[in-house]
Parts: C-alpha cells; structure tokens; sequence
C-alpha cells in the first residue's frame, strides 16, 4: 500500500502554512533567497471562500511513472519517487498528473526537472502536515487507511454513520470579531496640517487585535510576502502576553525601522494581503501593530542592545542614508564594523525625510532613528555629496567595501512641448520644498519653494507621489487639486487607502485622459493643460490594456501650476564609470550574477542595492536589499585573506 497526504476540505482555512512549510523545509529551513525560488509541492486550490490543499497521491499505477520516458519516476517503499538526475523536463508527467501535482523547476544548470511531493523524506514527517494549524492535513498510509475502514465500518454497523455536523477547528478559528484598525483623523480637519492622520493604536485595540491572529504557523504567509520576512505571528502574540519589549526586541531582528514600515508599507499588497483572514473578518492590522510596538517601546525608552558587540577594524563607506544605505549600517553596526553614511541631504532618511509627506511619516521620527544610530556608532556625513564634496576614489582608498544606496533621481518626462514653461514643476522638488518648509529648513535654490495658494493645481500620474502631491497641494490651500490619470482607477499603480485619503480630502479625479499639448498665456506661464479621453486598447507586453485616444474628445483643464509626477529613473553617476561599474540599458546599476554575491556590483569591493538596483520601489524592499548588502560585505570581509586582515587588526 503506497503512502500520501491528503487534505479535509472542511478543515482546510486557506493560509497557506503547508506551502511554506514545504518551501521552507526543502531550502535548509531557511527562506529562499529570491521570490522565484518559491516552489511549493503542495498547493492550496480556491473556489469561492473554499479552499483545499493539493498534493501528490502517490497513486498505485501512477500515470506520472508509466509517462515518464525515462523512468525518472518510480514506485518504491510505497511511494513516486523523483530520480531528478534522469529527469530530462519533457514535462510527460505534468501532463499526466490527473491531480496537477508536479511542476517544472530550473536546476542551476538551467535545465528543467520536475519537482512533486517526496513526503519529506529527508526528515522525520512530511512539514505540510506537521505545520498545518487545523489539522486539516493527514499523512495517510496502509495501517492508517485499514484502521480508517474499520472505524467508518464500525460506525455503519452501529447505526452512527452520519455526517459529523459539529463545527470543527476551522470553524472556530475563523470565527473573529472584525478587523479594528488605527483612528484616521477627519478629512476636514487633518487637511488643515501637515500632522499624520492617523493615530496610533491604543493598548486596548492593539490587545484586541493581537488576539485575532490566528497564528497560522511560526513561519506564515504573511512573514513570506514581508519582503523582510518579520517574524509577524510571533510579534504579535507578544503583543496579547503583554510584552512589548521583546516584541520591540523581535521586530529589530528583522528589520532596521520597524515604525517607518509599520506606518508606509502598502500592507494591503504585502503582509496584510496575505492575512487568511482577509476576506473573512479583515486582515488583522499587521502595520499598526508593528508601529505601536515600536512608538511604545520607545515611550518606554527602549533601545537596540547593542552592548556584546566586538569592534572590528574594517570600515565600511554607505552612500545614501535611505532605507537602503541605513539597512546596510545597522546591520554592519551589529557586526562591529565601522558604518559611515554619506548623504547630500541635511538629515537622514532618504526618501522618508525628503519625499514621502510629513502627513504619512511624522519627520521626528528619522531624527529620533538618528540619535539611536549613532549611540549605535554609525558615523554620518551629511550635507556631503559624492562626486562633489568628497570624491569616490578618496572612499575606494580609505574603505574596505562601498554600499551605493543612491536611489533613483531622474524624471521621467511627458514628451510634452513647454515641459519647462514656468509654472511646469517636477513632484519629486515640490515635495521636498514643502517638506523643508515644514522641518524649518532654509529654502534650497536646488528646490526651490511653489507657492499653490489660490491656485488650479493638476498633477499628472496616478501613483504614490502622484497622491502625495495632491495632498500637499490641498495642505497648501490650493483653489482646485485634480488628477489627471491615463487609465481607469482600478488599474492605479498605488496604495488603494492613499487614493481614498486623496479623494477624502477633496482632489478631483480625472481618469482615462491623457495629456496632449501644456497650454500657455501671453508670459508663457503655463494656464492650462489640453487632455484627450482615452479607452482601453489592446494590451502591451506588461499584459494590461494601452489607453488609446477617443477622437474628438480634447478639453482643457485649467492649470496654473502642472505638477508632473510620472515616474523616476536612475540620475547619472559619472564618477562610477572610471571604476566600470556596470549599469543596465535604463542606467540601474547591475548586482550579482553567476557565482558573484547577490548585491555585489562589477568591482570586488562595491556593492548596491535598493531604488538604484532594482528601480524606484518600495521603503521595506531598499532596506531588504541594503540589509542584504551588509551580509555581503561581512561574507566579503571573512573571506579576505587572513594576512591581510591581521594586518589590518593591528592598524
Ligand atoms: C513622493 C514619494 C512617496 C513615496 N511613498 C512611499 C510609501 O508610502 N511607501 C513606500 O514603501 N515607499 C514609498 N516611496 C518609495 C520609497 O521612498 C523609496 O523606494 C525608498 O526610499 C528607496 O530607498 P533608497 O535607500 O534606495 O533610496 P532613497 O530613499 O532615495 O535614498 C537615497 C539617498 O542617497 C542620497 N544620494 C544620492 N546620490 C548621492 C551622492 N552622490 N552623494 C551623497 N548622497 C547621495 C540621496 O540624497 C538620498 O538621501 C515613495 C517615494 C516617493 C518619491
Ligand atoms: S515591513 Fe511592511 S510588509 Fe513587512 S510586516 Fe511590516 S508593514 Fe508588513
């Protein structure tokens, strides 16, 4: 008799615990190190609100074995085993699995194999059945089966063959109050100030919603999708036991600012979308928790331990003090590495500081961050730009490894005439001129201030910056804020919750338009921004639908500032080209590559990471990649030799 694993579709809650398990148990126990590595060979399958996971049977006379051309499948000790060495991915199998159970993976060589079920034959008991919080998975066998039979006949011969109607763990899992998040601040009144609008969970509701958690399992769904992999169940069952300093302790293992995360995150496409109960009661609000964890910690004056640390000699030059550049050093600081961060900007941050609005990031928040990174002992070199100020080659000199974190500050243009027509301004400068309005910073001439008061404002785009502007332009009492954006609102590249903040507030929308010519007055100055409708064409290599202009359907909206928020692309690094590190066609910079660290550019000692790598992108996907970077280096720096690091020890 064969052995399989099979699923009780009542039981089954759809949190794909299983799929982790499985990834996690065949990489070592650790997660894998890119998106695509996740390759479960177990599957949860969805109709509706139902859910049930799938699975290799093992089935007697497999039709996978008998396809198989090679006899890579066979049958032994009651299970289809893979011999992946004779796989030669003509994909037979795939086609005969009646189940969908086998799938087709590259092996380092490129080549394909298939991949199914193995029962974890490499440990004790299958992990998918071992992690599954419902019990809805069971490892079946001949014994199991016999002793099943006879149960089911006993039950029939006794007169009690009814269904059991009794709700099962399931059921009683899911049965939660429903989702309770942070308190907004009314539109009427945040629009007033540039304050964050929402407000901190209070214990009690931070209490409340801890206990919804259904803790699927210690590595979840959703510390798969957190690109940091934040140990979320965990955190947040030491939120319910009331301990919020090694909750605070938890966070930091993770992630370098766990409050910044918790307050910008797009969590509906990330952590909470991953909730299993997202669509049942809400997803438990994952980002709130993680920022009372941590603003409550600090009230309580908590700060990252870092007392046991050994001082090594190496030091290590951080260009850039985003989320990226201060990953890196947190994570170099912890090591014992000498951390120093270069930035043009007066204050940390990056972006956060000098971009993202003081209504989504309160900006004492990074200067806060500060204090504690450099009692950490990162040395930071601010208003200091590279190229400029202090020249790369001197950090190639006096540095045993370079982390560039630079982002991406290039701007995409409409290919509009009249693009530099005053009154025509870039999202990125309006932002910031406003911020360092806000922060009592001097006026830059690099950004300079745009006074909006009284005025028709439009912006162009439909992102994150896009609504970030908008609502800026509203904070600055503009007399009418519009969005002007070229496909329909579904299809919006942002945040769901920032276009509805946006939309609260007062702005217009204007969908489906695309811009067509900047209309001027006698000065030049920009009145006026000519649009033409558009509908949904056929669809581009991303796979959505172009916007095609309706003819006849031109109009002009008023304009007397045109905020152009339409993307960003990398800025030139002349001074990177004497050291030929390689960037790609669009200017980012190339990392990694066969054999080479995963962050490691095309000089031994350089490496990079965040917007500058992988484009203009997210907070908590920089800071991954910069985090990522400093294990590098520290891979680096081990591997050097030994001399040399003696030596270096003695200076
Ligand atoms: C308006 C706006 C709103 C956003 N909102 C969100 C949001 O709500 N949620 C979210 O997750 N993401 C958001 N993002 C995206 C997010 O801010 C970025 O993806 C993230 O900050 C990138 O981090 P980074 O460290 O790679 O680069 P950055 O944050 O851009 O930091 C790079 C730093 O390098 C410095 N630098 C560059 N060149 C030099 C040089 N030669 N010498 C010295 N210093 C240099 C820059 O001054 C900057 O401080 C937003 C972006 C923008 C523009
Ligand atoms: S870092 Fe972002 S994605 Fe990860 S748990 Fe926090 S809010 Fe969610």
């Amino acid at each position: 008799m064969n052995k399989f694993i099979v699923a009780d579709p009542r039981e089954c809650i759809g949190c794909h615990a299983c799929e982790v398990a499985c990834v996690v148990a065949h990489n070592h126990h650790l997660w894998p190190e890119e998106r695509s590595a996740f390759i479960p060979r177990i599957q949860v399958a969805f109709q509706g609100a139902s859910s049930v996971a799938v699975t290799c049977r093992h089935c007697n006379d497999a039709p996978c074995v008998t396809s198989c051309p090679v006899d890579a499948l066979q049958f032994g000790d009651g299970e289809i085993k893979l011999v992946e060495q004779r796989c030669i991915g003509c994909k037979n199998c795939l086609v005969a699995c009646p189940f969908g159970a086998i799938k087709m993976v590259s092996r380092p060589d490129r080549t394909a194999a298939a991949q199914k079920c193995d029962l974890c034959g490499h440990q004790a008991a299958p992990a998918c059945v071992a992690n599954c919080p419902t019990q809805a998975l069971h490892l079946l066998d001949g014994p199991t089966l016999a002793a099943l039979r006879h149960q089911r006949q006993r039950r029939t011969v006794c007169g009690d063959d009814q269904p059991n109607t009794a709700p099962g763990l399931a059921a009683r899992l899911l049965d939660k109050p429903a989702r309770q998040g942070a308190l907004k601040i009314d539109a009427a009144q945040r629009k007033t100030h540039f304050q964050e609008i929402y407000r901190g969970l209070e214990a009690e509701r931070a209490g409340a919603e801890s206990r919804r958690c259904l803790y699927c399992a210690q590595k979840a769904w959703c510390n798969w999708t957190c690109p940091l992999h934040n140990a979320i169940p965990d955190f947040i069952r030491l939120v319910d036991q009331g301990d919020i300093l090694a909750a605070a302790e938890l966070c930091h293992q993770t992630s370098t600012l766990p409050e910044i995360c918790g307050r910008v995150c797009p969590q509906d496409r990330l952590c909470e979308g991953a909730c299993t109960l997202k669509s049942r009661s809400g997803a438990v609000t994952i980002g709130n928790l993680e920022r009372y964890i941590t603003d409550t910690a600090f009230e309580m004056g908590w700060r990252p331990a870092i007392g046991a640390v050994t001082p090594r000699a190496e030091k290590v030059a951080i260009i850039g003090a985003g989320p990226a550049g201060l990953g890196c050093a947190d994570i170099l600081a912890r090591a014992g590495i000498q951390a120093e961060v270069f930035d043009r900007h007066p204050e940390i941050g990056g972006l956060l500081t000098f971009g993202i609005p003081p209504f989504k990031l309160d900006k004492a928040l990074m200067a806060h961050r500060r204090d504690i990174f450099s009692t950490m002992g990162i040395r930071f070199h601010l208003n200091c730009e590279i190229g400029r100020d202090v020249l790369f080659s001197e950090l190639m000199v006096h540095y045993d490894a370079v982390f560039l974190a630079t982002g991406t500050y290039g701007f995409l243009q409409a290919g509009l005439a009249h693009e530099d027509a005053p009154g025509v301004v870039q999202a990125l400068p309006f932002l910031i001129a406003s911020t360092r309005e806000v922060k009592g910073l001097d006026e830059d001439r690099r950004y300079p201030w745009i006074n909006v008061r009284g005025k028709n404002v439009v912006v162009l785009g439909g992102g994150d910056t896009a609504m970030d502007c908008l609502r800026t332009a509203i904070r600055r009492e503009a007399a009418s804020v519009t969005c002007a954006y070229r496909r329909d609102e579904a299809s919006m590249p942002g945040s769901k919750k920032e276009v509805l903040n946006a939309r609260e507030e007062g702005v217009e929308f204007l969908f489906n338009v695309q811009p067509q010519h900047i209309q001027r007055d006698r000065k030049g100055r920009v009145n006026g921004i000519r649009l033409i409708r558009t509908q949904p064409g056929e669809p581009g290599p991303d796979g959505r639908r172009r916007p095609q202009p309706v003819k006849g359907s031109e109009f002009v909206q008023p304009a007397d500032v045109l905020i152009m928020a339409l993307g960003f692309r990398p800025h030139a690094m002349p001074w990177l080209d004497r050291y030929a590190i390689k960037r790609d066609e669009w200017g980012l910079i190339k990392t990694g590559g066969s054999a080479r660290l995963a962050t490691r550019t095309s000089q031994r000692k350089v490496f990079a990471g965040g917007d500058a790598v992988h484009g203009a992108d997210l907070v908590v996907t920089a800071m991954a990649a910069g985090r990522q970077a400093a294990r590098d280096i520290l891979t680096m720096l081990d591997q050097q030799p030994t001399k040399l690091k003696a030596m270096q020890e003695a200076l």
